[in-house]
């Protein structure tokens, strides 16, 4: 069974949408994970920000904006009266729901259920298309199956058990179309899996349900050697590893949701990333396998804040970066980049919730720095000790660029630089002029 997830853009329009089922219906059984149509869930994000303020009037004129958005989609998607007709209740009994928020007390649980309409609206609309034109389909509610525990961690064997389950109780289809995004929490509550986390469900799915291979449909021909929104003449990757492809997506690279290469790494089942409107584009194959000797990528991560403390203590002492771990870790911070000296430390974070109740606690062990509006440039390959020279055409590449700190060695993949957020894209650009070109 092969797991294919469609994003955003992807199932954007109707139009869109009809491309993706002509693509899917070639015979063989897979799952299907979609995203909500484009741009609806950062209106879900503004509308229940209203709803935070109180704004109804606000919130109201968003939700009647996107709901007509969708009247016109279903208008367009379906051919017969009858799918129309079928459509138009569905939208209409979803933004009902929505609706529903604006008159009581505003949570984080109702929040979280108004952000799941987004991707609880697609995969009906695109599920009844499949039917009007007759393919073969189930609809697998991911509510049913994926959920995350109390750490907020993904619980595999509660999805492997429950996709199982559901899967079982559609019986044999040759289309099984799910949401991606969307969770139960440990409580049961509706939750999600972070934004872009529809590529985190497409491997968490492919993981449980041993699929034999991941596809990652999406707008571009797979991962290139940049980010392509800041830097011209960026180029596709044809293999990446699943490690160069995970540090990729964790420090930046959009195209993957930031934790979603490890469930896939686990079960060593290769993720493609292919173009919804270059189907035939080769795109990118991440697998085990390890191209030696080559820098394949840069990415950068932004709203990074660093952290430096300095202390006389920490000279011949042990136990002191214990203790400033301890500190992050009491606040369920975690720690992106480290460099130390013989007497400080500089660490990057990217989750400033709790920055002055941190820098409270790490007073206590020396003098405290914090530098806001940083960026993590990551530059990622097959980066190994004894490899010559890849440090010094990294370093000599961004030589104009004032940088806060390096890392290198912490894994063999990767060398990482944090850099102020103003001198991002001269990086990035300079990084590509002279390691790509
Ligand atoms: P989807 O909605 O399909 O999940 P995303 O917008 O999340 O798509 O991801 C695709 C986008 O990621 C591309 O349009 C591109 O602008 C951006 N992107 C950032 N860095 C990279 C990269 N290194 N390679 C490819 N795309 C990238
Ligand atoms: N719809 C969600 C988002 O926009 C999830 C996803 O697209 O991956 O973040
Ligand atoms: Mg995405």
């Amino acid at each position: 069974m092969r797991v294919l997830k469609f994003g955003g853009t992807s199932v954007g329009s109707a139009e869109r949408m009809k491309e993706v089922a002509a693509l899917i219906n070639d015979g063989h059984q897979k799952i299907v994970v979609l995203s909500a149509m484009s741009g609806t869930t950062n209106s879900l994000v503004e509308i229940a920000d209203n709803l935070y303020k109180q704004d109804k009037d606000g919130a109201n004129e968003l939700i009647s904006t996107l709901e007509k958005k969708y009247e016109e989609e279903v208008n367009t998607l379906y051919a017969s009266d009858e799918f129309k007709q079928k459509g138009l209740e569905l939208v209409r009994s979803h933004f009902e729901f929505i609706k529903s928020f604006t008159i009581d007390m505003f949570t984080v649980f109702e929040e979280k259920a108004i952000l799941a309409q987004g991707e609880l609206m697609s995969t009906a609309m695109f599920y009844f298309y499949l039917q009007e034109n007759g393919i073969d389909s189930a609809l697998l509610p991911a509510l049913d199956y994926m959920r995350i525990d109390k750490n907020n961690e993904p619980d595999a064997s509660y999805i492997a058990e429950n996709l199982k389950i559901a899967l079982e109780a559609q019986g044999d289809k040759g289309i099984y179309i799910t949401q991606g995004y969307i969770c139960r929490n440990a409580f049961g509550e509706i939750d999600n899996l972070q934004r872009g986390g529809s590529d985190y469900s497409a491997s968490l799915i492919g993981a449980a349900g041993m699929a034999d291979e991941i596809q990652i449909w999406t707008d571009i021909d797979g991962m290139h050697n940049n980010d392509p929104r800041y830097v011209e003449n960026t180029k596709s990757i044809s293999e990446l590893s699943f490690d160069e492809a995970a540090e990729l997506a964790y420090f930046g690279a959009k195209i993957l949701h930031p934790t979603s290469v490890l469930p896939a790494k686990l079960a060593n089942i290769p993720v493609r990333l292919l173009n919804t409107m270059e189907p035939k584009a080769p795109g990118t194959l991440i697998s085990s396998h390890q191209q030696k000797g080559r820098m394949a990528a840069v990415a950068a991560k932004d709203g990074i804040t660093a952290i430096k403390i300095k202390s006389g203590r920490m000279l011949l002492a042990y136990g002191f970066l214990r203790k400033v771990f301890e500190i992050f870790e009491s606040y369920k911070t975690p720690i992106d980049m480290i460099t130390t000296s013989e007497v400080g430390v500089s660490v990057t974070i990217d989750d400033d919730k709790n920055l002055m109740e941190i820098v409270d606690d790490l007073k206590k062990y020396g003098t405290v720095d914090v530098d806001h509006d940083q960026v993590i440039v990551c530059v990622v390959g097959d980066l190994v000790a004894d490899a010559k020279g890849y440090a010094h055409r990294i370093l000599d590449a961004v030589k104009d660029v004032p940088i806060r700190m390096i890392s290198y060695g912490g894994s063999n993949y990767n060398i990482s630089m944090l850099i102020n957020a103003n001198d991002k894209k001269k990086a990035l650009n300079l990084l590509s002029e002279k390691l790509f070109n």
